[in-house]
């Protein structure tokens, strides 16, 4: 094997020792998301039916340690009244869970 190619194939395993971690901690990413997805309670039969501001999609009521919060089926919006969203927010401000409301606010 010539050196250069020797070195190529260096670069290729750091290439997947890197996409090793990478799924290594969208592995881990993926049991904290569903750990906190459980925390989401769906709230059956609220009795009225909501559209996103946004889109038009039908929201989802939920309640998420202790607050509710309605997310859009369509475009996975969240949606909340200002007092809860301040009340959320001062819970996850920081931690990972901060980082998972982005990702479930983000479009899936
Ligand atoms: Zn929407």
């Amino acid at each position: 094997m010539a050196a250069n190619e020797k070195d190529k194939f260096g670069e290729t395993m750091k290439l997947v020792e890197r996409a090793k971690e990478d799924i290594y901690f969208a592995q881990r990413d993926r049991e904290l998301m569903e750990k906190l997805r459980n925390q989401l309670k769906k709230v059956e039969d609220t009795g009225t039916e909501i559209h996103c501001p946004k889109c038009h999609g039908l929201l989802e009521t939920y309640t998420f340690q202790g607050f509710t919060l309605d997310r859009c089926s369509d475009c996975g919006g969240i949606w909340m009244d200002k007092g809860e969203l301040e009340g959320v927010l001062s819970k996850v401000t920081r931690g990972p869970l901060g980082a998972w409301l982005d990702k479930l606010a983000a479009k899936e």
